[in-house]
């Protein structure tokens, strides 16, 4: 998953499922494919539910039309009734300010197709690749730096994968194969299982990290075949969540994760900073804390790319800088993430650390 999105055109996920009606009395009602199936379409709807039907604007249309919503009901029912400021809302919610054309801002900030190797893996750092196993999410958030990215174009056929598994076990020196998205938890188990067995059967490669945000807004997703297989590979299996807002941590979700921590999978967590949503010290810290209450450690906080659509929730880095400094004097420095920022053409992700002076320190390529 990691932070990238289904296009708007790309058929919905799962389409023959049965639409759950809005009046579904259980958030829960149904299979995870029915709830995916029965995700908040359109923002008069959400905005009902909410009971913020008057906030409705025709700026948001226009940006809807752009990059369409979608909520599970699960993630909505985690939003605060009336409160249009509320940080969940805030991430889902399309405003006419995404429509402004803002410089620096562009369709593709990080160069991906650039660094795409063909047949959806994309290789930047050394050691490990990433695939593009699927353009669909079961949320579409405003910032994800992939809304624009042409997944129509690296649809993944069953030649695809071929070549895919065909290049991975030429190349000996990837030990880590990253499976991200779109958001890799909305295929099926079927395939995703079927594309572990062809992974681990490839000798040089040592570890899988799954990328996801899928299990946030819809915690039933983490069905027990899926367990299973993540718990049964010989690869070693790590995994990564999103999660940028403490409330996003659900009591379901921590549940639903319990079976993964009994059987020894790391998990991580990776947020992107986002104004409005956890640019306050108190929100990280709380993030980092009730993480860890659940059996997550803090990984990455990633200053947001800069893709077009996105500059409302930026955060510049003087702002991302102090932050920080307060961040590291409030907690211990195992739940402190990395603040970084993905630089085009960089070995890795790149720290932007605060220096003594209270100017941002930066690694390289800053201004
Ligand atoms: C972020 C990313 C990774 C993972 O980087 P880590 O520092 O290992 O977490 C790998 N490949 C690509 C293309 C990435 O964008
Ligand atoms: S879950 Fe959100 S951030 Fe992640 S890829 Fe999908 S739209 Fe982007």
């Amino acid at each position: 998953m990691y932070r990238w999105s289904r296009q708007a055109n790309d058929p919905a996920p799962v389409e023959k499922t049965p639409m759950i009606p809005l009046s579904a009395p259980s958030m829960k009602t149904g299979s995870w494919q029915q709830q995916l199936a029965g995700a908040f379409s359109r923002v008069g709807d959400l905005l009902n539910y909410l009971d913020l039907e008057d906030h409705l604007e025709p700026g948001m249309a226009a940006a809807d039309n752009s990059f369409s919503i979608r909520v599970t009901h699960f993630f909505a029912s985690l939003m605060e009734k009336g409160n249009i400021h509320d940080p969940l809302l805030r991430q889902v919610l399309p405003l006419s300010a995404e429509m402004e054309n803002i410089p620096g801002f562009s369709t593709d900030p990080l160069a991906d197709q650039a660094a795409h190797e063909g047949h959806g893996i994309l290789h930047k750092y050394h050691g490990r690749v990433l695939l593009i196993t699927t353009g669909a999410c079961a949320i579409n958030c405003r910032y994800c730096f992939r809304r624009h990215f042409p997944y129509a174009d690296y649809q993944m056929t069953a030649s695809h994968w071929s070549a895919l598994l065909e290049q991975l076990r030429k190349d000996k020196t990837v030990r880590e194969v990253i499976l991200s998205g779109g958001d890799p938890l909305s295929l099926a188990n079927e395939r995703l299982h079927t594309l572990i067995q062809h992974l681990q059967d490839i000798p040089h490669l040592r570890r899988l990290r799954i990328h996801s945000r899928l299990p946030v807004v819809l915690p039933d997703r983490l069905d027990e075949p899926l367990l299973d297989m993540l718990a049964g590979t010989r690869l070693s299996t790590s995994l990564v969540w999103h999660i940028n807002h403490p409330r996003e941590i659900s009591t379901e979700f921590t549940q639903a994760v319990l079976p993964l921590r009994h059987r020894g999978i790391p998990l991580l967590n990776q947020a992107v900073l986002l104004k409005g949503v956890n640019d306050r010290v108190s929100v990280q810290t709380e993030l980092s804390e009730t993480l860890f209450e659940s059996g997550i450690l803090p990984y990455y906080l990633h200053q947001l790319d800069p893709v077009q659509g996105a500059a409302h929730f930026a955060v510049n880095d003087q702002e991302a800088a102090e932050l920080y400094t307060l961040m590291q004097a409030s907690l211990p420095g195992y739940l402190l993430p990395r603040l970084v920022r993905e630089i085009p053409g960089a070995p890795s992700k790149t720290a932007l650390t605060p220096s003594q002076n209270g100017q941002p320190g930066i690694d390289a390529g800053f201004p």
